[in-house]
């Protein structure tokens, strides 16, 4: 049975359900950018954008999660305009703004998430929100779905210059509430991000997994494991 004194939340894929809102944002996106340029069509771009995030990613380019994630994901629009021969169609930089606003736009809690959030306020003297990305982006989020007044504290990565699974963003969580690591838990679902991290701070970590994966087996093992946020009370007794 676990017992803690602060809870805090990873806020993307965990909270809200990014990865559909960030596939509706494209879809829309390609969308509006098919509608400027003759002979593509939305899902042709749409794919062409997937097909240049995959190439990266197998050519060891990535998209970093800390780092120059902006400048990455603006050079990913360049090559899209240079590959369809029309760099000037748009300003690359604006369709990654505009990327983020329609994600916002079509980002939802899960369904799971009201329930345990207010679980948590009643639980626990603190909770928050501990995420990756720039403040911009990341704030925009937690403003979009309601989240800033629902919880104590949000961490954003980008504001402190501290990214999962770097132990300082943990440590800026717990900062002057007298809250030692070990009365506090973490629940994300990233394992080597969220559940490696915050075991490397001296918290405990419970992974969400929702997709039913397999735990990287060369990170440190999570506290517990849950598929949805709703077998939280019951960990914690
Ligand atoms: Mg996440």
């Amino acid at each position: 049975m676990l017992d803690a004194q602060a809870f805090f939340f990873d806020l993307d894929d965990t909270l809200v359900d990014f990865g559909k809102a960030r596939r509706k944002g494209l879809i829309a996106l390609a969308g509006q950018l098919a509608s400027r340029i003759p002979d593509q069509t939305p899902d042709q771009l749409r794919e062409l954008q997937s097909r240049i995030v995959e190439d990266r990613t197998r050519r060891g380019l990535g998209m970093p999660q800390d780092g120059d994630l902006r400048g990455t994901r603006i050079q990913v629009w360049t090559e899209v305009l240079d590959f369809i021969g029309a760099p000037d169609l748009a300003d690359p930089a604006q369709l990654v703004d505009d990327h983020d606003l329609l994600t916002r736009q079509n980002l939802e809690l899960y369904p799971d998430a009201d329930a345990s959030i207010r679980w948590a306020a009643e639980r626990f003297q603190v909770t928050g929100i501990i995420t990756n990305g720039p403040s911009d982006v990341q704030w925009g989020e937690v403003y979009a779905v309601g989240l800033d007044d629902r919880v104590d504290r949000v961490i954003v990565a980008g504001d402190i210059d501290a990214f999962k699974p770097d132990p300082r963003i943990f440590e800026a969580a717990l900062a002057g509430l007298g809250i030692p690591p070990e009365a506090a838990v973490f629940i994300g679902n990233s394992a080597a991000h969220d559940a490696a991290g915050a075991l490397q701070a001296g918290w405990s970590a419970i992974w969400l997994n929702r997709d039913r994966d397999t735990y990287p087996p060369s990170l440190p093992p999570p506290t517990a494991t849950v598929t949805t946020l709703d077998e939280l009370p019951a960990l914690f007794g």
